[in-house]
């Protein structure tokens, strides 16, 4: 029997062994980072560390708020329903934790690449920012494209708006650079770059006002109630330091990403790769085969012991037509054929030979059906 193949990396990527080594020793610290004793030091200590390291890791200023959160889900929510700004605008391709994060919310169009145009954002804006939050993601999840997050902060506060931006797939696969892209706030999610399931941070200028959404004890200086989730969080630091240490990996990794798509689309003219020629996160690709529900595919593959996704994990471990490719006005019949195939820093050219060869003979079973049919 073959050994799995792991191509889910936006869904969860494995926890590193450092980060499974530094969660067990906070949890043998085993205190509450909120006592005032030797033993609740210790642990306030782990987290203020941590909270150094996804400082460093996203090169934020030492001004910083830096608020340690449950996950990217609760830093999403955090960011819009905390910033004192009671009107919401974000993309249209956001993952569901920003398009669901508050009851009204003005959607920001894309193109077929899934892009915002600046100039019909600027429009949008005319009527002023002031009481205005906007969210545009770095990279999407599903299709990996890079939105322009710098020039639509610049667009954004020319009118005075806040721009916060969900980071969570792009830590680990770009450079993300706080400072330079000019953003107010920013979430992260600790699962995505090898850390623990459940931390997330949400980083915010020394000038926005947050709110806590779970006032609770008043933790993480008021903003987010909740004894600290302490093995997490550390965790989360040295998988944060690691995944920037890293980044110069990334350039084999799109390498790989490159030949899978190549082979994939010299195996048929059937085939087709969401976005292919707008700038993408390197380890990403959302391939569509004509005629083959992505459920499908994804159980065929699973078969062959390969792990891929069929578009974002969701709760319920249903799939169903992707809401980003429908944002970009791709027709429901391509979309529901869309497979997510993201790489990490195990895949190795062997596994990139295992996806094509299943990938073909899936194809050929299919082409030799209809024939049939
Ligand atoms: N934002 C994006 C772009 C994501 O891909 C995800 C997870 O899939 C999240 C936010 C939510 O992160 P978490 O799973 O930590 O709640």
């Amino acid at each position: 029997m073959n050994q799995t193949v792991y191509m889910d990396h936006n869904a969860t990527s494995p926890t590193r062994p450092e980060a499974v080594e530094a969660a067990a020793r906070a949890m043998q610290v085993g205190g509450n980072p909120s006592s005032v004793h030797g033993q609740g030091r210790k642990a306030r200590r782990i987290v203020e560390e941590a909270r150094e390291q996804v400082r460093r890791a996203v090169n934020a200023p030492a001004s910083a708020q830096i608020v340690f959160t449950s996950c990217g889900t609760e830093a999403n929510s955090l960011a819009l329903r905390g910033s004192g700004r009671p009107n919401v605008m974000v993309g249209a391709t956001e993952h569901a934790s920003v398009l669901r994060a508050a009851d009204a919310i003005e959607r920001i169009p894309v193109d077929v690449n899934g892009l915002i145009d600046p100039f019909q954002f600027d429009e949008m804006l005319a009527g002023g920012g002031d009481d205005k939050v906007i969210s545009v993601m770095l990279a999407n999840n599903e299709t990996g494209v890079l939105q322009q997050v710098e020039g639509i902060a610049r667009i954004a506060h020319r009118y005075h708006a806040l721009v916060h931006t969900d980071a969570v797939q792009a830590l680990g696969k770009i450079d993300v650079d706080f400072a330079a892209l000019g953003v107010d706030l920013m979430s992260l999610s600790a699962h995505k770059i090898g850390g623990p399931q459940g931390a997330g941070a949400l980083i915010a200028t020394k000038d926005v006002k947050l709110t806590a959404v779970n006032p609770g004890g008043g933790q993480e200086n008021g903003v987010r109630g909740g004894t600290e989730n302490l093995s997490g969080i550390a965790g989360f630091g040295v998988a944060a330091e690691l995944a920037k240490a890293e980044l110069p990996d990334m350039a084999r990794i799109k390498a790989l990403r490159d030949r899978l798509e190549a082979g994939v689309l010299e195996l048929s003219n059937e085939a087709n790769v969401i976005a292919l020629l707008t700038d993408r996160l390197p380890n990403t690709s959302f391939i569509t085969m004509s005629g083959v529900d992505a459920e499908t595919q994804v159980m065929a593959f699973d078969l062959d012991g390969l792990c891929v996704s069929a578009g974002s994990a969701c709760g319920s471990g249903k799939t169903k037509s992707s809401g980003v490719l429908g944002a970009m006005g791709i027709p429901t019949e391509v979309a529901k054929t869309a497979v997510r195939v993201s790489l990490g820093h195990a895949t190795t050219d062997d596994d990139i030979e295992r996806f094509l060869s299943a990938w073909a003979a899936l194809y050929q079973r299919k082409s030799r059906a209809r024939s049939a049919a």
